[in-house]
């Protein structure tokens, strides 16, 4: 059977030299080939002789033949070219892999042009912040037990000369870094620029330390502060309701609880009504709604800008007021209707079996 296969070859090798047009091409391919009555077939229908141990060498060679005559019949089809004759209409074509973008960089966006129209210009802090920035002027000095809420990331090093603007009101000039662990840094940073009113939207990264179903270490938030005269509760709610149907539906409420941050007074935690069960806490078949409490999902913080904020940022109180909000980005997506994210981590893992369902 060696001997065959090996002849095998140089036959093929010789009758395709003489292959001189392309419609020539299937009756050799099928001369060799075919599976029913193709040489290579009928040769190795003599494997059932072959003695056991010499069966996988056989078999080998059986292979290398057919990918010689394979490979054969490939180059002389490029070469002789085919023309239309040779293209297969019916091949499905190669689809390159199209991507879109990050869930998180689709929310930015949309949050985005949802607070633009509103007057709110983007603005942002650097990642790597002073404390000073982070939670001293947001009304938590030196050993607040507010600043443990926030899990943060110090950056391991003594207190170093902070780069503050000239006319900054801090006196003591030295300070710690970390990594943000909110938006709410660039509040006094803001203030700091001398110029209002202030109507501005801020989405960048965070961090803290923390890790579970609905925390990463790194996430978005998305911040916005409004400071100007005559600014009271109805301007925040207003805004919030807005961006609420805009950002989850028309249908969708909101309702403002009691609430308390160091850095706004008073306070308030936004609730959604729940898309699923509208609000009522049942759904229709009366069974109780999985999604919410009662109704209700519980969305952002808010809050009118606290008077030692505007104090710390340069700004007198008694003339000017203002309210902020501050939300996670990742949360907020994934509260979206229909969305049903139940594991925030899967969004950075660049699963694209995840990816790929958006
Ligand atoms: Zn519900």
């Amino acid at each position: 059977m060696k001997q065959k296969l090996t002849q095998l070859k140089e036959e093929f090798a010789n009758e395709a030299a003489q292959i001189k047009g392309p419609e020539k091409l299937e009756a050799l391919e099928n001369k060799y080939l075919s599976r029913k009555s193709g040489l290579l077939t009928n040769i190795m229908k003599g494997i059932k002789e072959v003695a056991k141990e010499e069966v996988a060498e056989i078999g080998a060679l059986a292979n290398e033949t057919k990918n010689y005559i394979t490979s054969g019949l490939e180059e002389l089809r490029a070469s002789l070219g085919g023309g239309a004759a040779s293209f297969d209409f019916t091949v499905p074509g190669k689809k390159p892999p199209v991507g879109h973008l990050h869930l998180a960089t689709i929310a930015i966006r949309e949050i985005e042009s949802i607070l633009e129209p509103l007057g709110f210009v983007r603005a942002r802090h650097p990642d790597v912040e002073w404390d000073y920035y982070a939670f001293e002027t947001l009304n938590m000095p030196g050993d607040h037990p507010a600043r443990d809420d926030w899990e943060t990331f110090f950056i391991d090093e003594a207190p170093i000369k902070m780069n503050l603007p000239e006319d900054s009101l801090k006196l003591v000039k030295e300070g710690r870094r970390l990594l943000t662990p909110h938006t709410s840094s660039i509040q006094v940073r803001e203030m700091e620029k001398g110029v209002l009113p202030i109507r501005m939207m801020n989405i960048s990264k965070c961090y803290r330390r923390q890790i579970d179903v609905s925390h990463v270490p790194m996430f978005h938030q998305f911040e916005g502060l409004v400071i100007d005269k005559d600014i009271n509760i109805t301007h925040l709610k207003g805004t919030i309701d807005y961006f609420v149907k805009k950002f989850f539906g028309e249908d969708r409420t909101i309702r403002l609880r009691p609430h308390h941050f160091q850095f706004t007074e008073p306070s308030f935690e936004v609730d959604i009504s729940c898309g699923l069960c509208h609000g009522t806490g049942k759904l229709e078949d009366g069974s109780a709604c999985r999604m919410c409490k009662e109704g209700w999902l519980e969305l952002a913080g808010a809050g009118m800008v606290h008077p030692n904020v505007l104090k710390a940022g340069g700004i007198d109180p008694n003339v000017y007021s203002g309210f902020a909000f501050g939300w996670g980005v990742e949360r907020c997506f994934s509260m979206k209707s229909g969305l049903n994210i139940d594991d925030l981590r899967l969004m950075y893992k660049n699963d694209l079996r995840f990816n790929e369902q958006f």
